[in-house]
């Protein structure tokens, strides 16, 4: 009796000081205000140069929907923990809502709208019918076992399920999230909606209608836009160096693919930070020792750098694959690149963007370079509705000729308005949303 008393009084104790479980850090509000505001300027920055009819400026100054969520689960331990989320929806006159959903400490509702925002942009730039939308929940999703990971990806699906669909808002993987996450998560929609429902849900393993090609898609849309970019200043691979910042899948495979295409990729990195060889790095034999190490400071493949000395590095390209807000006013400076292209989403403030545009040094910007990834996902939705398989060949050779013709645009613009790429590109995609917008009428409340 005693006994179960103490041990009574010791679970209880064990609660109490789990009462006040430690809150994941998140981004100082300030910080995530700031990247909403951001991105609202440079929208307005292209009301300004198009004629975009207010109504449409309107409509494009806020999500059209936001849901923030809990999700409670059950952790090994035996302790309940309840993670904030949210599910965000900026615009959905050209289709359902299509974004990730990542799994990070500093998620916030700022960074999420801006992140849908993006996705909205993106989706126009390339001419996919789909809207913007994005999901995020605040947590560290290293350290979750794979079983909590599990319960979390159910319990998410279980909070937003009211507002998703193959035709309301598609979610993908994200920062921290992947294929066998996307695999729980149709699997708890497909119970909830007592269906099939595969194209509810697009980076899905292939064994339930996920696409070949879909995890190397975001590294290769970004090798295919530099590319284009490389055969217009008659540039070849062999003589441009890149330096990469990230190891995750996008920056991974683009170095991958980039290295085997001859370009030379003398450096890369990852929280650790960075290995670099002048003479190029084996990207293969990078990834083993990650995988082996689990840091890539730890490879004894080229010099060991800080992460920070890795984007002053003097080379052609420098690009960054990690996550937002990495160079900015406090840094901008030191950068010696010729050329950044973007594969992360914002990875540069748009202090940092206006000084290097100063400096001359182009952007190949994120809303353009890195959507490989959304574009095969709308390729695996539309394996899904029409009950076809590609091969991969087919998968990679419509990436190719979508982004040929799409990217060519945007290139070619830049020059034609004597803007920046980012600016053509912010202007080729509010213009088609705002088509939509306009076509769908303006008598918001005439019913
Ligand atoms: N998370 C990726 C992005 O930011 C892919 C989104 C998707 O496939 O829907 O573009």
């Amino acid at each position: 009796m005693a006994s179960t008393k103490a041990k009574k009084q010791k679970l209880s104790k064990k609660h109490e000081a789990q009462a006040a479980p430690k809150v994941p850090q998140a981004l100082a509000p300030e910080t995530g205000a700031a990247l909403f505001e951001d991105a609202r300027s440079r929208l307005e920055a292209v009301f300004g140069a198009l004629n975009i009819h207010p109504d449409a400026q309107a409509r494009l100054m806020q999500p059209s929907l936001s849901l923030q969520v809990s999700v409670p689960i059950r952790m090994d331990d035996g302790s309940l923990k309840a993670f904030p989320a949210w599910r965000i929806q900026y615009d959905t006159s050209l289709g359902p809502a299509k974004g990730g959903v990542r799994f990070h400490p500093n998620v916030n509702q700022h960074e999420v709208t801006t992140l849908s925002f993006w996705m909205a942009v993106k989706c126009a730039v390339v001419g996919l019918p789909y809207g913007g939308g994005k999901g995020g929940v605040q947590v560290d999703a290293k350290a979750l076992s794979s079983l909590e990971r599990e319960r979390l990806a159910r319990g998410y699906i279980r909070a937003i399920a009211d507002v998703m669909g193959p035709d309301r808002d598609i979610p993908a993987p994200d920062v921290n999230t992947d294929a066998q996450v996307m695999g729980w998560m149709i699997d708890e929609y497909e119970h909830i909606v007592r269906a099939q429902a595969p194209a509810a849900i697009t980076g899905k393993p292939l064994a339930l209608g996920g696409s070949p090609g879909r995890v190397e898609a975001t590294g290769r849309g970004a090798l295919k836009v530099l590319d284009l970019w490389a055969e217009r200043e008659e540039r070849t691979p062999e003589e441009t160096t890149i330096a990469v910042q990230g190891f995750g899948k996008a920056a991974y495979h683009f170095a991958r693919l980039a290295s085997q295409r001859g370009y030379k990729v003398v450096a890369v990195s990852d929280t650790s930070g960075a290995i670099y060889s002048a003479d190029g790095l084996n990207i293969d034999s990078a990834k083993k020792d990650k995988n082996k190490h689990g840091k890539l400071a730890d490879s004894k493949l080229g010099k060991t750098l800080s992460g920070d000395k890795l984007l002053s590095l003097d080379v052609d390209i420098l690009v960054l694959a990690a996550l937002e807000n990495q160079i900015h006013s406090e840094n901008v400076d030191n950068v010696k690149a010729g050329v950044i292209l973007e594969i992360a989403n914002g990875p540069l403030t748009s202090s940092a963007d206006e000084a290097l545009s100063k400096r001359d040094i182009p952007v190949l910007p994120d809303v353009l370079a890195n959507t490989g990834g959304v574009i095969v996902s709308y390729f695996e939705w539309l394996q899904n509705r029409s009950g076809e398989k590609w091969l991969e060949e087919e998968v990679n050779k419509r990436l190719d000729s979508l982004l040929d013709q799409e990217a060519s645009r945007v290139l070619t613009r830049a020059e034609k308005d004597k803007v920046t790429y980012r600016q053509a590109a912010y202007r080729q995609g509010i213009e088609r949303i705002a088509e939509a917008i306009m076509a769908r009428g303006n008598c918001q409340n005439c019913r």
